[in-house]
């Protein structure tokens, strides 16, 4: 059984894939090209954002929007103390210091309760200008937006919508990357839409902001590459990646919908014996993880090692909080309580999630839990 079951996906819509692929190969145009500039106005209208600009990956998604605000040296910037890395990497990059801030029991995500108090907290201590905050919509469902907007409009605080898990979610029917004033995302494999390597995008209605991120993608240039007028990187899509991105879309919302089947069958089974996840109403997930909670860690390594023996995979997302790891022991940080990121990183369980997971394989699974 895979884990995330991109063999089946692309048996099941190779024909129309490797068609994509080989027209990339037969133009001869391996960087940027229309599919690049198609792929990027699909997607802005799928989000409803002004812009899209596609980059090489969800860490360089959040780098170019951290330039893009010259987010830096002084300056603080909120994270959730549960997500993957790269959320939290990219703040001492440009210079600035991370404040983890603990989450929602029950969503996974940024509780906007110990948001509020972090903010004040800093702002109390005075070292520091409260700049930005980095909200993750973790596992595949967003953060609560309409509560994390009101703090950072009392704060005055920049918000980024993290969304490389979220992409495909709704509140209502909005959707996911429109929550940010930047939002990004990421086309690892993996992720809920993702292309066959690296790939990520930024989206913003700032037009400012977007033809900063232009630039920054591409060696901080001017009217062109060799008019270098800031320093930039290079981060780019490859067109084939974008090709591919193209054909998924196609088949995208049919996919979001096999996972939410797969997550209805495991909740409706599962909901007795450990903590299934909560969706908040008017939430739509796109299930980039199915996570449960077991009522101690014990518990949680049994469950995994049967699962393991009967060849199915399970993954702890994530073993450690974000403050607990030694990449941060040397950079100086806030000291939050974060007791709840630590709770759930002793008991957390994600299981096989992908559209193509047949009930007799769900069945299997969850009588092993
Ligand atoms: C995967 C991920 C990223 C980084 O994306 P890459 O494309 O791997 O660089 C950032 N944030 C979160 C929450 C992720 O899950």
């Amino acid at each position: 059984m895979e884990f995330r079951d991109l063999k089946a996906q692309y048996n099941k819509h190779k024909e129309a894939i490797d068609t994509a692929v080989t027209a990339v190969m037969a133009k001869g145009q391996f960087i940027g090209g229309e599919p690049v500039a198609r792929l990027e106005e699909t997607l802005a209208g799928y989000v409803g954002a002004k812009h899209c600009i596609s980059c090489a990956n969800g860490t360089d998604a959040l780098l170019l929007a951290l330039l893009a605000w010259g987010v830096g040296e002084g300056d603080a910037v909120f994270v959730p103390d549960f997500t993957f890395f790269s959320t939290a990497e990219v703040v001492p990059w440009v210079g600035a210091e991370p404040v983890f801030v603990d989450i929602d029991g029950d969503t996974f995500n940024l509780s906007p309760q110990a948001l509020e108090r972090a903010v004040s907290a800093v702002c109390e201590e005075g070292r520091l200008r409260p700049r930005a905050v980095i909200a993750v919509d973790l596992f595949g469902q967003c953060a609560e937006y309409g509560k994390i907007r009101e703090i950072t409009e009392k704060y005055g605080l920049l918000l980024m919508e993290d969304a490389a898990q979220g992409f495909g979610g709704r509140i209502g029917e909005k959707r996911a990357c429109s929550f940010g004033d930047i939002s990004t995302t990421s086309f690892f494999p993996a992720k809920p839409l993702g292309c066959y390597g690296d790939g990520g995008a930024v989206f913003t209605d700032n037009d400012e902001w977007a033809e900063l991120i232009r630039s920054y993608k591409v060696h901080g240039k001017g009217l062109d590459k060799y008019d270098n007028i800031r320093i930039g990187m290079n981060s780019r899509l490859d067109t084939v990646q974008a090709a591919v991105l193209l054909e998924k879309l196609q088949f995208f919302e049919e996919e979001l919908e096999g996972c939410n089947r797969a997550a209805d069958f495991y909740t409706e089974r599962l909901r007795e014996r450990v903590k299934t996840p909560t969706v908040l109403p008017g939430y739509y997930s796109s299930w980039a993880q199915y996570t449960v909670r077991f009522a101690d860690e014990k518990q949680r390594e049994e469950a995994m090692l049967r699962l393991k023996e009967a060849g199915i995979p399970s993954m702890v997302y994530y073993r450690k909080p974000i403050h607990a790891l030694k990449a941060f022991a040397q950079i100086q940080t806030n000291k939050n309580d974060c007791r709840t990121a630590q709770e759930a990183s002793a008991v957390c369980l994600s299981l096989p999630m992908h559209a193509y997971l047949q009930e007799s394989e769900l069945e299997t699974i969850c009588k092993l839990i």
